[in-house]
Parts: structure tokens; C-alpha cells; sequence
């Protein structure tokens, strides 16, 4: 892999996902509001709505943040006994800011890291599409000869 020149200047994924940094600079501009993407980096002019992240991470979140947040509460009511009202006040603004941070932190990182994947291969636009189909050419023979080989060996056992 010939990454570190094709990731010179570009933020690391993490403090980019947390911060929201453009992929291509790292200036703050990926986020037009707490969970939707500018269209474009004010910066470099990185144009962000040619990448197709969308909501897919939210579902996934939910019901992890949701777990989590279960437990949490299971664990106060056995020790703490609270009333009721403590944990309306307590879980509901904990729920909403965790899956709204989740989502945000996730959505940013798929960006950056479809961002980087791209950019690793040197080849942008055009060249992504037909990268894409040499990738699923490749997949497609090595799944072909596996299950060759796999009958090959019942065949002769
Ligand atoms: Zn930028």
C-alpha cells in the first residue's frame, strides 16, 4: 500500500470524525447543521454530496444506544431506587445526545473513510467505477475457486 502519500495533509479518521473535518483539508467544514453534511468544504471545495453515506448507520445505532441506555437505567433503579421523574429527566436528554453524537460521529466517519478508500487508489472520479467492478471481478474468481477447491477435497475424501 502506497498510503502515505495519497493521505499527506488529510486528518486522521478519528479526530476527524469527532471534530467533523473535511477529509481532504481537515478544516471544520463537513457539517451544515448536527447531523446533515454541507454540500461542499468552504475550505477546499471538496464536494461532499458525490459521496453516498446517508441515514444507514441510524438504525444500527439506535438499538445500541438503546441497550446501553436500558442498562444504565436498570443498574440506578436496583441501586438508587430513584422516582420516577429522576429517570425522565435523567435518560431522555442522555437517550437523545447519545444517538444524535452516535449518529454524527458514525456518518462522519463513513465520509472520511469512503473519502480515504478513493483516494488510496489514485484514482478519484472516473476511475472508481471500473475499480469497482476489477474488485468485484476479483472477489467473484476467488469465491469461484474456493468452492472448486472445497469439492475437489469432498470429491476426494
Ligand atoms: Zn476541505
Amino acid at each position: 500500500m502506497t498510503e502515505s502519500e495519497n493521505t499527506k495533509g488529510q486528518p486522521d479518521v478519528l479526530p476527524a470524525a469527532l471534530f467533523g473535518l473535511c477529509p481532504r483539508c481537515g478544516q471544520k467544514t463537513l457539517f451544515r447543521s448536527i447531523t446533515a453534511f454541507a454540500d461542499q468544504c468552504r475550505a477546499c471545495g471538496l464536494d461532499y454530496t458525490k459521496f453516498n453515506v446517508g441515514d444507514g448507520p441510524a438504525a444500527f445505532l439506535t438499538l445500541i444506544v438503546g441497550g446501553l441506555v436500558l442498562a444504565l437505567a436498570l443498574i440506578v433503579e436496583l441501586n438508587l431506587h430513584p422516582p420516577m421523574w429522576v429517570h425522565v429527566l435523567l435518560w431522555v436528554p442522555i437517550t437523545i445526545g447519545a444517538v444524535v453524537g452516535s449518529l454524527r460521529v458514525s456518518k462522519a466517519a463513513l465520509i472520511i473513510l469512503e473519502h480515504r478508500n478513493q483516494a488510496s487508489e489514485g484514482k478519484i472520479d472516473e476511475g472508481a467505477g471500473r475499480e469497482a467492478f476489477a474488485d468485484n471481478l476479483f472477489t467473484d474468481r476467488r469465491i469461484g475457486s474456493r468452492g472448486h477447491d472445497l469439492s475437489w477435497f469432498l470429491a476426494a475424501g
